[in-house]
This record gives structure tokens, C-alpha cells and sequence, in this order.
């Protein structure tokens, strides 16, 4: 199988994410090449050909000019796969090019199954095999749940055409207010998931990290439902952290989350559900009713 593993930029600079599609093409076993509209001081560094515009020519993210730019590279590799990491570039410009190419897109991919595509439906509570039947297929990778690999190696280069012409304009970037707090500097984090279920019980959590010296994060339903602010959302579309010790109270361990915390040294969870995939990446697994044990284990803290 041939893969044309599409690497994300901004502001000149590529996106770490891209190791991941490379852990993908490793899984999958597959021949790759990489289309990169970037800076040329930071090519992917493997042994393999690089459809290669440069972003000064280009310039940033042009959902229009990115098409054609990777409708190139696709004419001259013709790859069975073109994949791109599910963020908010990749999301948008990976419909455009299956569009423009009528192949099949599966979206959110997690996991690979013969010739089928493991995503996730019902908000990560089940999870469909999928099998595209377009001889082109355009993927788009759940951050995460394929390993990160850096093969190094000096890659070929193929210089895509300048294209130019589009119908929408960059205007510029904005970071997100500086509000909250920063998670990623956090040696503690203790968390609260949807388990922990009021308002009222995320007192709890608090207690525990405050015992611990640590800061406070979320799951994404947590803030959802007003408990928390997003600033202390973990996951895909929250902060990537790394602490020493993260504790999870009454989270699943969905993929979204795992992938903002897998990072962690030391994972202890706390679930009622002893088949809980957050079992598969916590080194101690407490199966307990975090009303419990969270205020138990606070007293012997402060003890
Ligand atoms: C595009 C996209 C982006 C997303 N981004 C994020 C993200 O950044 N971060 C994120 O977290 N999620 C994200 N999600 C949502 C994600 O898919 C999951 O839905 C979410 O992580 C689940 O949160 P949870 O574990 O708190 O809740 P649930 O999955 O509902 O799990 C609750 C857990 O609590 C346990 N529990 C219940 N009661 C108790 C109790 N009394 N004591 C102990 N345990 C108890 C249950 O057994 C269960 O395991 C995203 C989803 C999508 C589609």
C-alpha cells in the first residue's frame, strides 16, 4: 500500500502530530511519501520522497492553494491513502482533497482492521469497523491513538508547482486568551470526569489536589457541563500534559483524553468500572466510588 502522509504546518513550523502519521504508515506497513508545504529548514527527516512547496511561496494555511498544491503531489505519486492528522487543519482541508479526487474519507481513524478503518461513533462509546470502496482513500487520524515514530534518514525532494488564486484570505493567527491556568507546567494534576457527577463532588477533586500540592484538570464533559473552565480541559481539545502524577476520578480513558495525558509518569485511576479503558494506561487502578475513596484518601494526605 502506498501512503501519502500529509504534514501539517504553521507558521513555517511543522506540527509534532506529524510522527504520528508515520507511526500509522509503520502499522499499516506501508510504502510512504510526504506532502509538506512548509519551511525548507524543517523537511521531514526520513528516507523517502518529500512532495515539497515552500510556505514563502505558498504561504500560510490556504484551504484552496493547499488543495491543489497536495492534487499534485497525488497526481505523481498516486498514493492509495492520503492521510492527515483530525485537527482543525487537517479537518478542514482533507474533505476538500477527497472531494476534488471523489474518494471515500473516514474520519477520526483509531485503529486498523485488515482492510477496515476503526473509528469511533456514539461519542466514543462504540466503535465502527470501516472498509472504503474507492481505490483512493483520504484519512484523517484521531491524535493519539497511533504511536509517535521519528524515522530520520534524508528524504527526496519533488518540488510541487507555486499555485496561486484562491477565495479566502489569511488574515492572522490568534492565541487564545491567557486566562486560567497552565496545565502543562503542572508536576500534580488531579482530574474530574463526568464519574464525578455534580458540581457539588468536584469539591472532592479540588480537595485532593490542594493535599497534593497539585493543580486541578478536567474531561472534556466536565467542562461541558460547567464544572470546570476549558482552560483545565485534558485532551485532543484541551492541553497536552505531562506530569509527574495524574489522577483520574471517574474517567472512562477515552482516546481523546488519553491523548492529552499519556504523557503522564505515573497514572493512578479511580473507577467503578473495573473494565474502564483508562485501566489499559493507569499504573495503579483504584476500583472504588470516587465519593469514597477521594475524601479518604485527603484525610490520610493531611494526616
Ligand atoms: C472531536 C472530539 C474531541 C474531544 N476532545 C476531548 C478532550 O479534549 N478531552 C476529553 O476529555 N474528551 C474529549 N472528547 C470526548 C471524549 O470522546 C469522551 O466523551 C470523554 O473524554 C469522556 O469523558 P469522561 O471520561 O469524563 O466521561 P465518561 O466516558 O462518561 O466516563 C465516566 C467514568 O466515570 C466512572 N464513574 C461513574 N461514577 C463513578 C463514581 N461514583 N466513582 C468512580 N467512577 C465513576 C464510569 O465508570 C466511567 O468510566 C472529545 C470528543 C470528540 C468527538
Amino acid at each position: 500500500m502506498k501512503t501519502l502522509l500529509v504534514a501539517e504546518c504553521r507558521q513555517g513550523r511543522p506540527a509534532d502530530a506529524t510522527a504520528e502519521l508515520f507511526g500509522f504508515a509503520r502499522t499499516l506497513g506501508a510504502e510512504v511519501s510526504v506532502a509538506y508545504i512548509g519551511n525548507p529548514d524543517d523537511l521531514p527527516r526520513f528516507d523517502g520522497l518529500v512532495y515539497f512547496a515552500d510556505v514563502r511561496d505558498s504561504g500560510e494555511y490556504d484551504p484552496d492553494v493547499h488543495k491543489r498544491l497536495l492534487l499534485q503531489a497525488v497526481e505523481a505519486g498516486r498514493p492509495d491513502a492520503v492521510v492527515f492528522m483530525h485537527s482543525s487543519w487537517g479537518w478542514d482541508l482533507a474533505p476538500r482533497v477527497a472531494a476534488a479526487l471523489k474518494a471515500a474519507q473516514v474520519t477520526e481513524v483509531t485503529g486498523v482492521v485488515g482492510e477496515g478503518y476503526i473509528v469511533d461513533s456514539c461519542n466514543g462509546k462504540m466503535r465502527r469497523t470501516v472498509r472504503p470502496l474507492t481505490t483512493t482513500v483520504v484519512l484523517t487520524l484521531q491524535p493519539g491513538a497511533f504511536p509517535a515514530l521519528q524515522p530520520g534518514g534524508a528524504p527526496e525532494i519533488h518540488l510541487l508547482r507555486a499555485e496561486h488564486g484562491s477565495n479566502v484570505e489569511f488574515i492572522r493567527y490568534e492565541p487564545p486568551p491567557a486566562d486560567g491556568v497552565d496545565l502543562t507546567r503542572a508536576e500534580v494534576i488531579v482530574s474530574a470526569g463526568r464519574g464525578v457527577g455534580s458540581r457539588e463532588h468536584v469539591e472532592l477533586v479540588k480537595a485532593l489536589a490542594e493535599a497534593l500540592g497539585g493543580e486541578v484538570g478536567a474531561s472534556r464533559p466536565a467542562v461541558d457541563a460547567g464544572w470546570l473552565e476549558h482552560s483545565r480541559q485534558v485532551g485532543t481539545t484541551g492541553q497536552t500534559v505531562s506530569p509527574a502524577l495524574y489522577v483520574a476520578c471517574g474517567i472512562s480513558g477515552a482516546v481523546q483524553h488519553l491523548a492529552g495525558m499519556k504523557g503522564a509518569a505515573f497514572v493512578l485511576a479511580v473507577n467503578t468500572d473495573r473494565d474502564a479503558p483508562i485501566g489499559e494506561v493507569a499504573d495503579l487502578f483504584v476500583v472504588a466510588d470516587l465519593r469514597q475513596f477521594l475524601p479518604a484518601l485527603t484525610a490520610k494526605l493531611k494526616r
